[in-house]
């Protein structure tokens, strides 16, 4: 499965590669109905929104689905007790550190000034200005679930998700067929965004050739500005906030952590797979970091599939990146939703390549952004994903490493130790 994902993301990154260049012929081409109307508004135009139109039409049953699941595979952890409360706390409270550090960093980089998708396209905007921070909390309960679902609001919809999958797993015995049928209809919705997601090499080519056919090559710049605003964040969370808290919280040495675990971020790194990292996470979190292998056992699988701060970065600057480019002024409140909307949806992003671009979907159409701007990034996902499943992981490594700590669990003689991990079979 792996092999096959990687041929994809291969295979969409060369249908960006050709939507370039074609783009790029294309724009040289004399204004006419050859290139307006038979390429730019007819072929470049059907086949980026078929694709468009295939993942939006999975996202609402997807964002459901895999948090309802989600949410009872966290409702399991709470029969744990306090450490399984705190390791939850840990996990969204990072998350949504990252976005607010995700979209600093876009804000100063401002990737998308300089490409203007809004004078040459026309997209549907759909405003929510003046909507005040308390209204936007109250209104994420919905009056009408259905009406949510149908309506796509995205909000409305993870909160009762969540709850839908709290209270599943609350009912215990009684609950198990519902629980199994939510497990299976997570596995029907991953095979159809699958199934989308192999017209997506034609999709992306479409989308950016479009682009390109009406900008020229201007909109390498921002793509480029935009690879660095992730990574600079990334970094930043990486130094600062997974530092100063295992400096602050446990006193341990940040440096000597990352000595310790980049085998596991550079697993993570080349597969972008948080869960098929986990085995090497596991390994080094327990046998060289020193970590409670009770502590580790629970909390990193978990994190694995709930906590992906790294994500959450990609998200912050794809949101003002789409905004930029579409000339949208994000206003406050937009960006507290995008915090809230990304931070709860972390908990329905599988630990598989490409999730967290799905999810983007959702968040971008919690704020009202246009999807069509999803294009151009995610011709270039990969670059993305790798280096933010390096940080998903790395998160959950500091959380186990400063829980078992924090709990007394900490085995100081293997952080101590220079000896290399005992291999995990
Ligand atoms: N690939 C990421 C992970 O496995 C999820 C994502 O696509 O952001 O952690």
């Amino acid at each position: 499965m792996e092999k096959k994902r990687l041929g994809l993301a291969l295979r969409v990154l060369i249908g960006l590669a050709i939507g370039v260049v074609v783009g790029i012929i294309v724009y040289s081409l004399p204004s006419g109905t050859l290139k307006d109307k038979i390429l730019i508004d007819g072929l470049f135009q059907l086949i980026g929104q078929v694709f468009l139109r295939g993942i939006m039409m999975c996202v609402v049953p997807l964002v459901f689905v895999s948090l309802v699941n989600g949410a009872a595979s966290m409702g399991d952890i709470k029969k744990l007790g306090r450490i399984g409360g705190k390791t939850i706390a840990f996990y969204l409270a990072t998350t949504a550190i990252a976005l607010v550090i995700g979209l600093v960093i876009a804000n100063v980089i401002n990737p998308g000034i300089g490409l203007d998708m809004g004078a040459i396209e026309t997209v549907e905007v759909t405003e929510r200005e003046g909507t005040s921070l308390v209204q936007i909390l109250y209104e994420m309960i919905p009056r009408n679930p259905i009406q949510a679902l149908a309506e796509g609001n995205m909000l409305q919809i993870i909160v009762f998700a969540i709850l839908t999958g709290i209270a599943l797993t609350s009912i215990g015995e009684k609950g198990k067929r519902v629980l199994a049928l939510f497990e299976e209809l997570n596995e029907l919705v991953m095979r159809l965004v699958s199934m989308v997601m192999t017209i997506a090499p034609i999709g992306v080519f479409g989308l950016v050739a479009r682009t390109f056919a009406q900008t020229g090559v201007a909109a390498l710049v921002p793509l480029a500005k935009c690879v660095l605003a992730v990574y600079i964040a990334l970094a930043l969370h990486a130094i600062l906030v997974y530092g100063g808290l295992l400096k602050g919280l446990t006193g341990l040495s940040p440096v000597r952590f990352y000595k310790k675990f980049y085998p596991a971020m550079a697993v993570a790194f080349s597969t972008a797979s948080s869960s098929a990292t986990l085995p090497v996470t596991m390994d080094l979190t327990q046998n060289r970091i020193g970590a409670s292998k009770e502590i580790a056992a629970f909390a990193l699988p978990l994190g694995a599939t709930i906590n992906m701060d790294g994500t959450a970065i990609y998200q912050g600057v794809a949101a003002v990146f789409i905004a930029q480019v579409y000339g949208i002024d994000l206003t406050i409140g937009m960006m507290a939703t995008i915090v809230l909307s990304a931070t709860l949806a972390s908990i329905g992003t599988a630990g598989v390549p490409g999730a967290g671009s799905i999810m983007l979907t959702m968040v971008l159409q919690t704020v009202g952004l246009p999807l069509e701007g999803l294009g151009l990034i995610l011709g270039i996902d990969r670059i993305f994903d790798m280096g933010r499943t390096a940080m998903n992981i790395t998160g959950d490594a500091v959380c186990t490493t400063i829980i078992s700590k924090q709990e007394g669990e900490f085995d100081e003689e293997i952080w101590n130790s220079d000896f290399d991990s005992k291999e995990i079979a």
